[in-house]
């Protein structure tokens, strides 16, 4: 996709390609995966075409974040899951292959499917962690 052109979300968001749609707002759109890892498995994705979560407005990402629990809650009663995983892929060697920003709701079931954790994990060096928190909060202010 060239800077400019529409993504396949955009598409959708447009009516242009079609998708199960199951929420919409003045910001935000939200739709069934259609390769889900479980039933129930939905994309939400803001309107604004920002390509990874850190290119995103102030508006949009709190437009997303007050309706992620909702439309949780939404797809949990209607599953009848009670446990998911909230997936968000930035960049495409952190597994991102749609480039507009969107937030996946993966109910996980008792047969086991969902979100496996396949993550490699190592322990915090505590001077490392230091100095690193320090930087991190220096930017934020
Ligand atoms: P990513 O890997 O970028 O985090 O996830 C992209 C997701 O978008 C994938 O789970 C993929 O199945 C989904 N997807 C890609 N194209 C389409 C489409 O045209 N329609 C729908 N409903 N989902 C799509």
């Amino acid at each position: 996709m060239s800077q400019g052109e529409p993504s396949i979300f955009s598409l959708i968001i447009d009516g242009q390609l079609p998708c199960h749609k199951v929420y919409e707002d003045d910001s935000v759109f939200a739709f069934l995966d259609i390769n889900p890892c479980s039933t129930g498995h939905t994309l939400v994705v803001p309107k604004e075409q920002a390509t990874t979560l850190d290119q995103l407005s102030d508006e949009s990402a709190a437009a997303i974040g007050t309706v992620l629990p909702r439309i949780s809650r939404a797809i949990l009663e209607v599953t009848g899951a009670t446990d998911f995983n909230v997936l968000q892929n930035n960049g495409e060697a952190a597994f991102q292959s749609v480039f507009h920003v969107h937030f996946h709701i993966i109910p996980k079931h008792e047969d086991g499917s969902g979100l496996a954790w396949p993550f490699i994990t190592t322990q915090l060096d505590p001077e490392e962690g230091k100095t690193l928190a320090e930087s991190i909060r220096k930017l934020l202010g």
